[in-house]
């Protein structure tokens, strides 16, 4: 049994790390930049580092003043939370070199699902259904242009080792490949110092569904069930609910256990998401996520289960506490993302709190680090907060968010609140008619 987790994160999500080691009976350990000294993360942990200056670089990703913090405090293991070094195989194997434990996947697994080509290869062996497109890695202009003929325009040209939203463009033409394939290389190149490409057939009406998978590392995984994550600004998800208003139990359970006996199979430890495009009732594998997501907490409330406490449990080598016949959907949860920016083109908007007052009552859970007063630094995320609403069925899920957002406070500096608000007018989103597209085609013509 740990006695005490340090939490590599900040924010919210550091918050929530600290919620489960509480009701575990398990210490805290806060790390923290100079820029958060006074950060609610910081406040509610047992204890606290100092890992550096502002700069994320300098601080959250800084690997020897993690470990130093751990050698420091006598923290036993390391919770990543989602960002920051949650991805970071370099990063576990160290963890582990210092006789560390790190609550999560194995570095193995990272690597293999950090890189997109190697990923989707590997989904593939397993018997996970993937988007048509080029056999791995395409090495230039011309094998492009042929694979663009051959799988039909329009295609996606894809980084390797893209993520959140970069290094991927979309060829309309054959007449586009050109620009395409040379962006997202030198994109992958800018960002991920990778510039492998590969092509995907670029699906035009699609749905974005993710199966939540859980794995004990010695053979045995579950699924809980799927996210409906369409509402997306440039790739970036803003509005995540569970169920998928669109997907039969019958396609649940199927695609569910596809996940399942995939990650099982290769003794995934842990949280885990397999994100995927549906379209006209298939779905097809884009990328898995080895972390635990922002999203997480509309599939808690819908499965009444504690993730991150699960993610504890196993990496201590306890048994997960629920079997899949365990797991039962009880209504419908709504998630929508609080950024600290101003719309109408979401530039971000860092500063003081002059008041802020979480909404309450039935179904309603607030992860935010937010406080009154509090001063939002301008190096990190603009996240800065989840409402999270339960209710019996979609229907009174949605009157609870439009009841709660009514009643959420945060003044002081501009968020993407409003959003909400206006998106809760829309018959679309009563109906859940919507796909990858429908936010920004909305945005255009409503914030345009
Ligand atoms: P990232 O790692 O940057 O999040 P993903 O591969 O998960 O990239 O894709 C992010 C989003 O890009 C998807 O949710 C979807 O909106 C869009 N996308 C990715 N691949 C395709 C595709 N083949 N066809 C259409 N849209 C796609």
């Amino acid at each position: 049994m740990f006695d005490k987790i340090l939490i590599a994160n900040r924010g919210e999500i550091a918050l929530r790390v600290i919620r489960a080691c509480r009701e575990m009976g398990i210490k805290s350990v806060a790390v923290h930049s100079t820029a958060d000294a006074d950060a609610m993360h910081v406040r509610m942990a047992d204890e606290s580092v100092c890992i550096g200056p502002p700069s994320g670089t300098e601080s959250y990703l800084s690997i020897p003043a993690i470990i130093a913090a751990c050698e420091v405090t006598g923290a036993q293991a390391i919770h990543p939370g989602y960002g920051f070094l949650s991805e970071n195989a370099n990063f576990v194997q160290i963890v582990e070199d210092h006789g560390l434990t790190f609550i999560g996947p194995t570095a193995e697994h990272i690597r293999v699902m950090g890189d997109k080509i190697t990923a989707k290869d590997t989904m593939k062996e397993l018997g996970v259904p993937c988007v048509p497109g080029s056999d791995g890695g395409v090495p230039d202009l011309a094998a492009a242009k042929r694979i663009g003929d051959e799988i039909g325009y329009p295609v996606i040209i894809k980084a390797t080792a893209g993520g959140g939203g970069r290094g991927m463009k979309v060829a309309q033409t054959a007449a586009d490949m050109e620009e395409a394939f040379m962006t997202a290389r030198a994109e992958g190149k800018a960002a991920f110092g990778n510039d492998e490409v590969y092509i995907e057939k670029y699906l035009t009406t699609p749905r974005h569904i993710e199966i939540q998978v859980f794995g004990d590392g010695k053979g045995k995984a579950v699924h809980l069930g799927e996210r409906d994550c369409s509402l997306q600004r440039r790739h970036q998800k803003v509005f995540e609910e569970a169920p998928g208003p669109c997907i039969t139990p019958e396609e649940r359970a199927a695609i569910g256990k596809v996940c399942a006996d995939a990650v099982a199979k290769i003794n995934y430890i842990g949280a885990g998401t397999i994100e995927f495009l549906y379209e006209n009732g298939e779905f097809y594998f884009i990328e898995m996520n080895t972390r635990l997501q922002v999203e997480h907490p509309v599939t808690e409330s819908i499965f009444g289960v504690d993730l991150v406490r699960e993610q504890i449990r196993v990496a201590e080598g306890m048994p997960m506490s629920f079997s899949q016949e365990d797991l039962e959907i009880n209504g419908h949860s709504i998630e929508v993302r609080i950024n600290a920016e101003k719309l109408p083109n979401f530039a971000p908007c860092p500063g003081k709190i002059t008041q802020f007052h979480a909404p309450g009552g039935l179904g309603v859970r607030m992860d935010s680090a937010l406080y009154d007063g509090y001063s939002i630094p301008p190096y990190y995320d603009s996240l800065i907060g989840k409402l999270i609403v339960h209710g019996r069925d979609r229907a009174e899920a949605l009157a609870r968010l439009d009841r709660a957002l009514g009643e959420l406070i945060v003044d002081g500096i501009d968020t993407t609140l409003p959003l909400f608000t206006a998106l809760l007018q829309e018959d679309d989103i009563h109906t859940g008619n919507y796909n990858i597209h429908w936010l920004e085609k909305w945005l255009d013509a409503n914030m345009g």
